[in-house]
């Protein structure tokens, strides 16, 4: 087949080069080169946010990465992209009138609106991933998101024109039916982890005596670090290291920062919360490694890659009960749910850990399992190939992109 993935701000490049990129360059870099190894043709196509960007870079075999003049040639915050989108799609309408793709597969709800711009006219089945949903961020955010107020009602409008909406979580598919969305309009593909680095024999990061505590993710309020913090209140002995989060010289003004560090000296364990700063992802096995429990307890969370790694590193996590977590982490058996935004119910949890260690280990063992079945690339890439062939199978499709709506 040849397939079409637009992913309007996150570019595999990032993701290929090993330079620091977020979920979705990953998981589009993954998919591309993944499908290709399966004997497609892959093309991606995504902003071009750099004047020094060729059109086009054959990124690995079977990957073409094009780049989209949509918008002034720099970086662009996500959120200001939606008035180029238009250009995005004429320019794919006109890229497309040349080459028809099989498959168009959109990530992010703003490559929705391009890829519908682009396919207008054309029968090509359309498939959307939203890696993230305006309605949650809005709900859980309120005034502080700053997606474009429009964002809501573009994404039910492309939610429920796209032939199948590849969702990441059974959480979202619930988020989707609300929606609008027929859950036979959807399927659950989760994301997946390298199952080659993220191993639990391997260097381990230096640690002293302390039973200890990991909070890897970026250092943003939604992710609930605060509330671990006033959980290690009650943790008697644990450190708590905290990695990700702003370069180290800005910390003296980066309020999230300045914040936490607060909530330490008020809840009386600045002495036992250890900030590291980024970390590099290459550099977050050894440290997975060296904690006795990774805790993850945002107020809501998309997928959440994080849980995934410390289990496929043999570390048990705990995690609040919301997203994708309900999805990857089996309570009781690879890890341990709370609910969001209860420091005592994290506390308890968090010291029946650190004070049982067989249990921990017993946890630990049944986490690689659980991820190595299930979350390898290679297996998630399968599935998204045959979402794909079940959509070019569905007799309806071609209405679809002839009208640019459902039948
Ligand atoms: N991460 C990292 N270094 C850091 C902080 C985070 O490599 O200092 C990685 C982490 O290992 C994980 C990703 O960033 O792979 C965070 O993904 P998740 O889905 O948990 O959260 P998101 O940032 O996508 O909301």
């Amino acid at each position: 087949m040849r397939i079409d993935l637009i992913s309007e701000h996150a570019s595999p490049l990032a993701a290929l080069g090993g330079v620091d990129a977020g979920g979705q360059n990953v998981h589009v870099a993954e998919l591309a080169t993944g499908l290709a190894r399966r004997g497609h043709e892959v093309v991606v196509h995504t902003r071009r946010d750099s004047a020094d960007l060729p059109t086009s870079v054959r990124a690995a075999a079977g990957v073409t990465v094009e780049h989209v003049p949509a918008g002034p040639p720099r970086a662009v915050p996500k959120d200001e992209l939606l008035p180029y989108m238009a250009e995005f799609g004429d320019h794919l309408s006109s890229r497309w009138a040349l080459e028809r793709p099989d498959v168009v597969h959109a990530h992010f709800w703003m490559s929705g609106v391009a890829a519908r711009r682009g396919l207008d006219g054309l029968d090509v089945p359309v498939l959307q991933t939203f890696h993230a949903l305006g309605r949650v961020k809005r709900r859980h955010q309120g005034a502080a998101d700053p997606s474009p107020l429009q964002r809501e009602r573009i994404e039910s409008t492309i939610a429920r024109g796209s032939d199948l909406v590849v969702a990441t979580c059974s959480d979202e598919v619930a988020e989707l039916e609300q929606m609008g969305v027929d859950r036979d309009r959807t399927a659950v593909v989760p994301c997946g982890i390298d199952l080659t680095k993220f191993v639990p024999a391997g260097p381990v990061a230096p640690r002293g005596d302390r039973p200890r505590i990991l909070s890897i993710g970026r250092i943003v309020a939604r992710k609930g670090v605060d509330t671990v913090i006033a959980a290690l209140a009650e943790v008697a002995e644990a450190e708590l290291v905290v990695a990700g989060g702003p370069d180290r010289s800005d910390w003296d003004t980066d309020p999230e920062i300045v914040r936490l560090c607060e909530a330490a000296e008020r809840a009386g364990v600045r002495d036992r919360v250890r900030f590291l700063g980024q970390v590099g992802h290459d550099e977050a096995p050894a440290l997975y490694r060296s904690a006795d429990v990774v805790v993850s307890a945002p107020w809501y969370e998309p997928f959440g890659t994080v849980p995934l790694e410390a289990m496929a590193c043999g570390v048990a996590p705990v995690v609040t009960a919301v997203g994708g977590h309900l999805d990857t982490v089996v309570d009781g058996r690879t890890g341990l749910l709370v609910p969001p935004k209860d420091s005592r119910a994290l506390a308890e949890r968090l010291r029946e850990l650190v004070n049982r260690p067989e249990w921990r280990r017993e946890l630990g063992r049944a986490g690689v399992d659980h991820v190595r079945r299930r979350y390898g690339w290679d297996r998630l890439v399968g599935r998204t190939e045959s979402v794909y062939r079940r959509v070019l199978a569905h007799s309806g499709f071609s209405m679809t992109a002839s009208t640019g709506g459902r039948p």
